[in-house]
């Protein structure tokens, strides 16, 4: 969580000038504000376990960011951290099966799957290339991230623009690969 926020922090720019082109040019900010306050409370009450850290950043997502990546992304974290439980230590196995928990959640609340030009197009292959380590899920996520270019949004402000989304990499599906990058960063 200390490393997203780090890269949120030096991507924000590049998350907001994507989110102008097709949103409303608010969600380098919006994440920004977002993890700068998880990395706040993580330093302020250490948790004890890794379970315990992601539901704690996935409320704090929930509660300080306005705006549709707030509740996903919160949601992303809270669900994967539930399914991790009170272990103290996970594999990279329960890692993904948490991660493939939470991912479904986030397509349970946004109504959306991959191919729909939002973050799931970069959260689905991440989690399923995670079973080839990190390195391979940062490479998946990219990937589906750059695979959103000539999609056309079904989903999210995006998809008030019709046709005019087409041409334009999703800003959520980017900040999901600068996310997945965070995670192989640290694994490295
Ligand atoms: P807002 O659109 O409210 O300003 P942000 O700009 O922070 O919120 O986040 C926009 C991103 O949220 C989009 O680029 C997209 O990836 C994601 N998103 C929006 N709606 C959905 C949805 N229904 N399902 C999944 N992801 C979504
Ligand atoms: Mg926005
Ligand atoms: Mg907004």
């Amino acid at each position: 969580m200390t490393e997203v926020a780090a890269v949120v922090d030096r991507e924000a720019r590049h998350l907001t000038d994507l989110d102008s082109a097709i949103g409303d040019a608010d969600h380098g900010s919006n994440l920004q504000r977002g993890f700068t306050a998880v990395r706040t409370l993580l330093e302020k009450e250490p948790p004890a376990t890794p379970g315990a850290a992601l539901m704690a950043a996935g409320r704090t997502l929930i509660s300080t960011v306005g705006g549709a990546s707030g509740p996903l992304y919160g949601t992303l974290l809270r669900r994967t951290g539930k399914t991790l439980g009170d272990a103290e230590r996970v594999d990279l196995e329960q890692l993904r099966d948490g991660l493939r928990a939470g991912v479904d959640a986030v397509g349970q609340l946004g109504g959306s799957a991959p191919g729909d030009k939002t973050m799931l197009d970069a959260l689905d292959p991440a989690v399923t290339a995670l079973a080839d380590g990190f390195a391979s899920a940062a490479e998946a996520a990219g990937q589906g991230a750059r695979a959103t270019v000539p999609l056309q949004a079904r989903k999210g402000r995006a998809s008030y623009l019709g046709e005019r989304s087409i041409g334009h990499e999703d800003p959520g599906a980017a900040s999901s690969a600068l996310l997945f990058a965070a995670l192989a960063e640290v694994a490295r």
